[in-house]
C-alpha cells in the first residue's frame, strides 16, 4: 500500500487545481484519473501530422481575465507567456437553416420596453427563465436568449440558478480579457499533470473509498489500494455519491440530487478552401438536434477552420451528425475528412443548489474529505478553482 498526503479522485481543472496548492505547500499528492488522459473537460484536440499544428477545442474554449484563481495557477505554472488572444468575431445563430446574426433575430420594441427592468431585477433565489424573460420580453427569451444559454451549458438551463451562470468578479487588468492558450487550454491541465510533487495515474478510477483510524484508503479498478490521511473528490457529483455512499452515507444523499447531463461533441476540421460560412465565435442553434457549435475562426489559421458541435444525447448516430454538420455548414459530408467524437458531462444545477452546498459543507467541516467540481459555485473554470482553492484552505487550516 503506498502513502500519500492526499489522494484525489479525477484529473479535470477542479482536482489538478487542488492538486497545485497541496503540492505548492509541500504535500506529496496523488492524482487518480479514471480515463487514459487527463484534463477532462480540458481537451484541446490536436491533429499532428493529419493537420500540421491545428488544434481543435472538444470542451471548455474560452477564459477571462476574471478568473484570476485561473491566471494564478497559470503564473505559479510559467505558461501566461502562452496566452493568446481571440480575434472579435460575432457569435451567430441558426435560425431556418439559416445562419444569421443575432440582432436580426431580435424583437428589438420588445426589448426595449422590457429593458427598464434591468434597474429593479434581483437574480437571488431565481432560475435563468425567472430572471431573464422578464427583461428581455417573453418572445425574445424564446427565440433568441434561451437557445444562447442553452448553449452556454449544453442543455436547457432554464432552471439554472440565475445567480450561477454569469458571476461578477474583479478583473485582472494587465491580462487579456478573453483569451485561449497557444495549443488550447489543455496546456493549463497539461503543466498541471507534469508539475513537480504531483503524481498522476491515468487509467485508474477509484472504485472503493473507505475511512478507518484517521486514514482514507481507495481502490482503483484494478485492484490497487492506495492510503492517505486527506481524500478530495473531484469527480462528476454522482461518481462522488456512489463513492461515498459506505462511509459518509449523509454527504451521499445530498450529493445523488445533482443530475448529470451528457453532451456529444463532434470537432470537426474544414480545409478553409471548402467552406465558406461567415467568421464566428460559434453558432447558436434554435430547436435542433444540437446546442452549439464552437468555432475556431477566434484563433485563425491559415488552412483550416474547425467546429465543435455539441449534440443532445442519444438523438442521432455519428453518420446522421455527420450529415446534419454538412448541411449547416452548406458542405458534402465527404468534406468533413476529420471529425473527433468525444462524450463529456456537465451537471444540471437548479434553484436551491446553494442550500444544498451549504449542506454539503457543514457536514464536510472537521473531516479531511474534501469536494470539489463545477456543481458548488458553478460551471466556469474559475468557480471549479476557487472551489479546490477554498478546499486547499480548509485542509491547510484544519491540519494547523
Ligand atoms: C463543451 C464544454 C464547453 C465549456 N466551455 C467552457 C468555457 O469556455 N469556459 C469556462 O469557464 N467553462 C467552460 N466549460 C465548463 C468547464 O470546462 C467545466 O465545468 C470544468 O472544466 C469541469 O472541471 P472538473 O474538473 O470539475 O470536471 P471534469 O472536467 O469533468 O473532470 C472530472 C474528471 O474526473 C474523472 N473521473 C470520473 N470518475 C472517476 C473515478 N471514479 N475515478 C477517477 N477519476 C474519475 C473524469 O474522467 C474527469 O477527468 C465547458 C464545459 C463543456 C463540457
Amino acid at each position: 500500500m503506498e502513502k500519500y498526503d492526499i489522494i484525489i479522485a479525477g484529473a479535470g481543472i477542479s482536482g489538478l487545481g487542488l492538486a497545485y496548492f497541496c503540492a505548492e505547500a509541500g504535500m506529496e499528492v496523488l492524482v487518480l484519473e479514471e480515463s487514459e488522459r487527463t484534463g477532462g473537460c480540458f481537451h484541446s484536440n490536436r491533429f499532428g501530422k493529419d493537420a500540421g499544428d491545428f488544434w481543435l477545442e472538444l470542451g471548455a474554449h474560452t477564459c477571462y481575465n476574471s478568473y484570476t484563481t485561473l491566471i494564478r495557477i497559470m503564473e505559479g505554472c510559467g505558461i501566461l507567456d502562452r496566452v493568446r488572444k481571440r480575434e472579435k468575431v460575432p457569435f451567430r445563430m441558426l435560425a431556418d437553416d439559416r445562419i444569421c446574426s443575432i440582432p436580426s433575430q431580435l424583437d428589438l420594441l420588445e426589448l426595449l420596453l422590457s429593458a427598464p427592468r434591468f434597474f429593479t431585477a434581483k437574480k437571488g433565489g431565481k432560475s435563468v427563465e425567472e430572471y431573464y424573460a422578464p427583461l428581455v420580453g417573453r418572445r425574445n427569451f424564446k427565440k433568441v436568449f434561451s437557445p444562447a444559454f442553452n448553449a452556454v451549458v449544453s442543455q436547457d438551463a432554464g432552471g439554472f440558478p440565475a445567480d450561477m451562470l454569469f458571476r461578477k468578479r474583479a478583473r485582472r487588468k494587465d491580462i487579456l480579457k478573453s483569451f485561449t492558450l497557444e495549443g488550447g487550454l489543455q496546456v493549463i491541465t497539461d503543466s498541471l499533470s507534469a508539475r513537480k510533487g504531483i503524481s498522476v495515474l491515468t487509467g485508474r478510477a477509484v472504485r472503493t473509498v473507505a475511512y478507518g483510524q484517521d486514514r482514507f484508503s481507495v481502490v482503483t479498478g484494478d485492484g490497487t489500494s492506495f492510503s492517505a490521511a486527506s481524500l478530495a473528490l473531484a469527480t462528476p457529483a454522482p461518481v462522488a455519491a456512489g463513492l461515498l455512499r459506505v462511509s459518509f452515507p449523509d454527504v451521499a444523499d445530498l450529493l445523488s440530487g445533482i443530475a448529470l447531463k451528457t453532451i456529444e461533441t463532434v470537432g470537426v476540421v474544414f480545409d478553409t478552401k471548402k467552406v465558406s460560412y461567415p467568421p464566428m465565435a460559434g453558432l447558436i442553434a434554435v430547436d435542433d438536434s444540437f446546442f452549439s457549435a464552437v468555432s475556431r475562426d477566434t484563433v485563425p489559421h491559415p488552412r483550416y477552420r474547425g467546429l465543435s458541435f455539441h449534440f443532445k444525447p442519444e438523438l442521432l448516430d455519428e453518420a446522421a451528425k455527420r450529415r446534419r454538420i454538412a448541411e449547416v455548414v452548406k458542405t458534402e459530408p465527404e468534406h468533413l475528412e476529420k471529425c473527433v467524437f468525444r462524450r463529456s458531462a456537465l451537471p444540471s444545477l437548479a434553484v436551491g443548489q446553494q442550500r444544498l452546498v451549504e449542506a454539503v459543507d457543514s457536514r464536510l467541516a472537521g473531516k479531511r474529505l474534501l469536494l470539489t467540481g463545477n456543481y458548488f459555485l458553478g460551471l466556469a473554470i474559475e468557480d471549479c478553482v476557487s472551489r479546490s482553492l477554498s478546499e486547499f484552505t480548509r485542509l491547510r487550516d484544519l491540519l494547523g
